[in-house]
């Protein structure tokens, strides 16, 4: 893309801004307005009106806005798990992974934190432009191929468009996940009860920020990468050690967003140690100087997990025994009070942990 083009983006951002006919970036990072787009845009249609989730078994519908939808198949004792998710980052190839790697990890990654850890198959659909170098392509599919086999799927299916030169800046990777699963493995977003423990899988924001710094041209003594991986091994370890009641892939809008989510559907409140989060030390400084906290950023090789108290330990010690869970930490609880919300013990005090409402970061995943 030109300059020119550049600043005629942010020319239309700007009025967009003033103007809710037309979507905004704040549309595309995953937070509340978000939220509010896809409500009002998609699920009221789809769902022909009804809100509420249904809660048959081993059903997950739309309106539950979950990481993905389940439908029971066959004897009814099953279910087809899918999701789906298009890949835009920018730059494309980036430390820590490429588009390729996140286009596989980031639906893996979704498929299992539904419970789906064994995805038996994903599509991809590339749309890429005129001149785009067939070299950087290769590399990218080449990337997505590794990353299934970590991953212990296949790409099965897949689509093929190319824009005209100046209409697309980078490739565009759509991939949709399938797993089947049985009923009782089905992990959803809305099952956490007062009392319940809260862990994450490891450092929060590597991801985000590393991008961020890349794009700004912050070396950070060349130390900061993005998380991107796979993790459905991961969780499969979490799922035999212990009963999880809810779990999330923290990515747009950061583990803020994702706890935010957890309380409001669970209808509980979460009480935090900000002490525990395990954060990156060069992570943290470079949050600092880019003016953007770790909680506020995406991650794609994380999970938050809300687990019955019981078995917390149990949990973290297995999450803990895997390598992409050695900085696995209790960071949590949650309470039948402030219902909704997120409380931040910061050490000096408590606060709300809000939603980064307003600070659209695009193209981060
Ligand atoms: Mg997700």
């Amino acid at each position: 893309m030109t300059d020119n083009n550049r600043s005629g983006a942010k020319t239309v951002d700007r009025a967009a801004q003033m103007d809710d006919s037309v979507i905004t970036l704040a549309h595309g990072a995953g937070a509340g307005t978000m939220r509010s787009l896809v409500d009002e845009l998609a699920v009221s249609r789809f769902t022909a009106g009804e809100k509420a989730p249904s809660m048959a078994p081993g059903r997950v519908e739309l309106a539950a806005l979950d990481d993905g939808s389940a439908q029971p198949v066959g004897d009814g004792l099953q279910s087809v798990v899918t999701t789906t998710d298009s890949h835009v980052v920018s730059p494309p190839v980036f430390p820590g992974g490429d588009i390729g790697r996140l286009a596989v990890a980031g639906t893996v990654n979704d498929l299992a934190v539904m419970g789906a850890t064994e995805p038996q198959s994903l599509t991809c659909s590339l749309v890429v432009e005129e001149g785009y170098p067939v070299a950087a392509l290769e590399s990218v599919i080449e990337s997505m191929q590794a990353t299934c086999e970590e991953a212990g799927t296949q790409v099965t299916t897949g689509d093929t468009k190319v824009m005209p030169s100046g209409d697309l800046d980078g490739p565009v990777i759509n991939t949709t996940g399938v797993a089947v699963v049985s009923h009782e493995d089905i992990v959803t977003d809305a099952g956490v009860s007062p009392g319940d423990a809260l862990l994450v899988s490891g450092t929060v924001g590597d991801h985000g920020i590393a991008l961020l710094s890349e794009r700004e041209g912050f070396g950070f003594g060349g130390t900061l990468e993005s998380d991107v991986a796979p993790v459905n091994d991961l969780v499969r370890s979490a799922l035999e050690a212990g009963e999880i009641t809810a779990m999330k892939d923290p990515t747009r809008g950061g583990v803020a967003t994702t706890l935010n989510e957890l309380a409001e559907k669970g209808g509980v409140g979460l009480e935090l140690d900000e002490q525990k989060i395990p954060v990156d030390e060069t992570v943290a400084a470079a949050g600092e100087v880019l003016g953007i906290s770790p909680f506020h950023v995406a991650n794609e090789g994380k999970v938050v997990l809300a687990v019955e108290a019981a078995d917390a330990e149990d949990v973290l010690a297995a999450l803990q025994g895997h390598p992409k869970g050695t900085d696995a930490a209790i960071v949590g609880h949650a309470t039948a009070e402030h219902t909704g919300r997120v409380v931040l013990d910061t050490g000096f005090g408590r606060r709300y942990l809000s939603e980064p409402e307003g600070q659209a970061l695009p193209r981060i995943c």
